[in-house]
């Protein structure tokens, strides 16, 4: 597939739930949207998930309807596998530059049937599922990828061809080199995620070392009709776990990590997965450590309760330590606040820590938008009034770009940040921007009174 320069009202930088959102909005508005998202697929983290709290719907079926309507908008370009690597402010706005990066694959040609992924002798680990099951060097990313077009990892193929043979289409490319172009556009939003505390982050916890001690995102793969074992099975052995244990606050809230805040989802998470265990493992037992539990949303007291109501067993203490006996069970040492500080060690089959957000992506170089000092991520100078604008005119963040925050608060804002670059782009070009006639007269009356 040949790429090609483009002149757009808005970029929107990041394919999870808050960049289509986000694009989305503008383009039902009759904005013309370019969407640049540096994976295969867009979808984000929210489409690795198993269900969401406190509905507890199943995330796929939310996620998949988003991604598919972005892909076919009229008026949304969507880019993926590519990446922003310089930013010129042209008035009357920003001229970036884009590297796609080589599919080894005719994007437009392949039909995602997936032959060559059959075909392919090469297993390596998925990433997509925290690297517990393997995929193929080419593989479609995951099932309700979007779009459905293979990606060959040149890293691992061994160039035995066999998918070139297979394929029905001959789309194959061992050939293709990155693309350049450039996206002219009028306004920027910045919607490049979060990323996770690391498993090693704290050699209290064992240094990402214990075999069956696990981040929160693996469990969500565990927990997801498409994971990679379709059962709960802890990873040191295959053994079903018998008792479970959440340790929260494992990255957030902790000084000697330089992570002082709170990352506003692991509570809820936490409970959310407890419930979703108790259903999948009904005679496991789940105990949770927690310092406080933060349950702020709509709803979310209820789903606390609930769970407390299942049997889920909250235990207000800081685990200090997680170390492991011989046949690899994890033993947390914890102090019982309410039992008057009293130190104790406690095994379980399966520990899971509670990770924390951490800022995605710095956007200083590339488009000169600081990040806030005290957190890292985007800097948003008067939150209370334009929770969306960037201290760079016509860059605006949204979603966990600016900071921690949930899906329900990362749609909201990304609402906020197209109905922010949307008045933009109006008061820049003028009301005639993108409204019917009578709507312009309307609206100029409105502008007058
Ligand atoms: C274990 C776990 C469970 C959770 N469960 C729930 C839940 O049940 N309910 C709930 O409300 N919330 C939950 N959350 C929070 C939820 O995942 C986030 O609120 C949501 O995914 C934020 O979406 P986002 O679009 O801001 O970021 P992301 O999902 O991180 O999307 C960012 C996108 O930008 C792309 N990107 C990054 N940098 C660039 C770049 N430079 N160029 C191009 N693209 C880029 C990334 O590849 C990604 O696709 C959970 C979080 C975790 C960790
Ligand atoms: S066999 Fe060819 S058409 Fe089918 S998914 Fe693979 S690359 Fe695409
Ligand atoms: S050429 Fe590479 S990607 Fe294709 S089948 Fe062989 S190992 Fe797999």
């Amino acid at each position: 597939m040949s790429v090609k320069d483009l002149q757009v009202d808005a970029l929107v930088v990041g394919g999870g739930i808050a960049g289509m959102q986000s694009a989305l909005d503008l383009a039902d508005q009759g904005y013309r949207v370019a969407l640049v998202e540096k994976e295969a697929s867009i979808g984000g983290k929210m489409i690795a998930l198993s269900k969401v709290f406190p509905t507890l719907d199943c995330c796929s079926c939310i996620t998949t309807p988003k991604m598919s309507a972005v892909a076919h908008h009229e008026n949304i370009e969507l880019l993926t596998y590519c990446e922003v690597v310089d930013v010129a402010h042209v008035d009357p706005g920003y001229k970036a530059k884009i590297v796609k990066k080589p599919r080894y694959v005719d994007e437009e040609a392949c039909t995602g049937c997936r032959q060559c992924e059959y075909a392919c002798p090469i297993d390596v680990p998925n990433e997509f599922d925290m690297n517990l099951g393997a995929r193929r060097a080419i593989r479609v990313p995951f099932s309700t990828a979007v779009p459905q077009k293979a990606v060959l990892d040149i890293e691992n193929c061994i160039l035995c061809g066999k998918c070139e043979q297979i394929c029905p289409t001959g789309c194959i490319d061992f050939t293709q080199e990155p693309q350049r172009f450039e996206i002219e556009a009028d306004a920027i939003i910045l919607a490049t995620g979060f990323g996770l505390t690391p498993t090693d982050a704290k050699k209290e916890y064992g240094a990402g070392q214990l075999l069956n001690v696990v981040d929160a995102l693996t469990v969500e793969r565990f927990l997801a009709p498409t994971g990679p074992y379709g059962h709960v099975l802890r990873p040191g052995d295959g053994k079903e776990p018998d008792s479970i244990a959440y340790v929260q606050c494992a990255g957030s809230r902790d000084k000697t990590l330089g992570v002082e805040y709170c990352s506003r989802v692991c509570c809820m998470y936490a409970i959310k997965q407890a419930m979703l265990l108790s259903g999948a493992l009904p005679m496991a037992d789940i105990t949770i450590y927690y310092m406080d539990i933060r349950t702020f949303g709509k709803g979310y007291e209820q789903f606390y309760q609930n769970a407390r109501a299942m049997g889920v067993e909250f235990v207000k203490g800081k685990v200090a330590r997680i170390t492991e006996d011989d046949e690899k069970n994890p033993i947390v040492r914890v102090e019982l606040i309410d039992e008057g500080s009293k130190v104790v060690e406690r095994m379980h089959d399966m520990v899971v820590l509670s990770v924390g957000m951490l800022p995605g992506y710095n956007p200083q170089a590339i488009y000169g938008v600081p990040i806030d000092a005290s957190d890292g991520f985007i800097e948003i100078p008067s939150p209370n009034i334009e929770p969306t604008v960037t201290n760079h005119r016509g860059i605006f963040a949204t979603g966990t770009a600016a900071g921690p925050m949930d899906i329900v608060d990362s749609i909201v804002m990304a609402g906020a940040a197209a109905a922010e670059t949307a008045a933009y782009l109006q008061s820049k070009n003028g009301l005639a921007l993108k409204l019917p006639v009578s709507e312009q007269v309307a609206a100029m009356e409105v502008a007058h009174v």
